[in-house]
């Protein structure tokens, strides 16, 4: 099953909550800030990542990706 990639900007972020909304599974709103939960912070890009394989939960975060309004996600296909 393919592995995919989550990657989140908190810098973007602007607590619109859309992920919140779409995903609450992944996604929750503190403070002005969204969190992406269980995510680990890369120091080298500044961002935090998390890997998923389940359909679903991929899904989930490619509607998050979807709907946040500065494109503070990606979510990308690992090989
Ligand atoms: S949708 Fe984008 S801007 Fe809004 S809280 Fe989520 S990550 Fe932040």
């Amino acid at each position: 099953m393919p592995k995919y990639k989550v990657i989140y900007d908190k810098i973007t972020c602007i607590g619109a909550a859309s992920c919140v909304a779409v995903a609450p599974k992944f996604w929750e709103l503190v403070g002005d800030k969204a969190i992406l939960k269980g995510a680990k912070f890369n120091e080298q890009t500044k961002k935090f990542e998390l890997i998923v394989d389940l359909p679903e939960d991929i899904k989930l975060n490619l509607d998050a990706e979807a709907v946040c309004p500065v494109a503070a996600i990606k979510v990308e296909k690992l090989e």
